[in-house]
């Protein structure tokens, strides 16, 4: 049976929330169990874009703040690391408030900016991921609960994508192009690659509606912690009532048959799932219905079964930011406009997350939009 422990935190107060975080993991034999005397251990948080707390994009400071001390009370040497999908590292750390939390705590901040090539084991054959990442004595995962555009939901097995480093991500995302089941393989390779010993979710705030990086904050008042990611995603899944089959990554667990991907093989301990649970958690635009379609279908049907992005005209300064990290160079800006050639784009959705004034809004194709009144 795989544990994950569920425990009820309100507010971000930083002894609330490290009283929390001891409860959390007495279950799982406290932080004594992850930790030992003198090791160095890396928690990973999200660190998605240089956002405050409040926006609920990236870990929370205060959860951080518990975490470390945590380690340094059962002798660790506290690490704090990961490379942000939007921005400069200095910038994500200073403006998230972890980097005043490390400056605090006196642990160190590591950008993963070195990579090392790792053999893959599955369908990918290499790897480069980050050498702080594979090299810490320890590994804990701390990543936020949010909605993802792409993957529906970003949590414990998404927040490892960080392990690639800078613009790795837009080569991954490329490879993997419009096809969410090769792209959820790819984040389900890596980690199994390098499993993290603990995984702790911050849910006290997370986000709803169109994340990871546009969505709402949204209180839930929760933390889950568990030492398999993937049994942590799917309680955190059920806990905020997203469907299975909209979950690209605990389907594809499913389908390899990787530990904790079955519900009926974990357990929860501390407050119920049903009591947990969250109602009306608003997901991000359904943007693909092409489930179960053979090959042949989904590429002739793709332009109407999917959402695309489209830019607001009124609200776009022509930045090029987005023209600049579209992984299949599917922007380009013509007669003072932008324009999508939709037979390259990949439906990342990399280009909203990116743009900093919110102009670029989702266009659903016309079968996607009469599906979903049936879904
Ligand atoms: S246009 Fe946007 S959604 Fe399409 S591939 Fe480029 S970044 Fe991704
Ligand atoms: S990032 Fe936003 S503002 Fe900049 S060009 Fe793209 S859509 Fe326009």
């Amino acid at each position: 049976m795989h544990l994950v422990t569920i425990e009820r935190a309100d507010i971000y107060e930083t002894i609330k929330v490290k009283s929390a975080l001891v409860r959390l993991l007495g279950p799982l034999g406290g932080m004594a169990t992850f930790v030992g005397p003198g090791e160095r251990v890396l928690i990973k948080p999200n660190m998605l874009s240089a956002k405050p707390p409040e926006a609920a994009v990236t870990t929370h400071p205060a959860v951080l703040r518990g975490v470390i001390e945590l380690v340094q009370e059962g002798g660790g040497v506290p690490l704090v690391g990961d490379s942000p999908g939007i921005g400069r590292f200095a910038r994500v750390a200073e403006k998230s408030g972890m980097l005043e939390v490390v400056r605090e705590t006196g642990a160190e901040l590591v950008e993963f900016a070195e990579s090392m090539e790792v053999p893959g084991e599955g369908t990918f054959k290499r790897f480069e991921l980050a050498r702080p990442y594979m090299e810490a004595d320890r590994l804990i995962n701390l990543p936020k609960l949010k909605t993802h555009e792409m993957m529906t939901m970003t949590c414990a097995v998404k927040n490892l994508f960080g392990a690639v480093v800078g613009t790795g991500k837009a080569a991954w995302h490329l490879k993997a192009g419009a096809d969410r089941e090769m792209f959820a393989r790819m984040l389900l390779e890596i980690y199994q690659l390098r499993k993290p010993d603990l995984t702790i979710v911050d849910a006290i705030t997370a986000m709803e509606g169109n994340g990871p990086g546009s969505g709402d904050p949204r209180a839930v008042g929760l933390l889950l912690a568990g030492t398999n990611a993937v049994a942590v995603d799917v309680i955190a899944a059920e806990i905020a009532g997203i469907p299975r089959k909209l979950l690209y990554v605990e389907r594809m667990a499913d389908k390899l048959g990787l530990d904790g991907a079955d519900r009926s093989t974990i357990r929860t301990i501390g407050m119920p799932v049903e009591e947990a649970r969250v109602s009306n958690f608003r997901l991000p635009h359904i943007s693909d219905v092409q489930w179960g379609l053979p090959p042949f279908l989904k590429n002739r049907l793709r332009h109407y079964l999917t959402s695309r992005p489209a830019a607001s005209p009124e609200k776009c300064r022509l930045c090029r930011i987005c023209v600049e990290a579209c992984p299949p160079q599917a922007i380009e800006v013509r007669d003072g406009k932008l324009h999508f050639d939709y037979h390259r784009c990949i439906r990342c959705f990399c280009c909203r997350e990116l743009c900093p004034d919110g102009a670029l809004d989702v266009k659903e194709g016309a079968l996607l939009r009469l599906m979903k009144k049936y879904l």
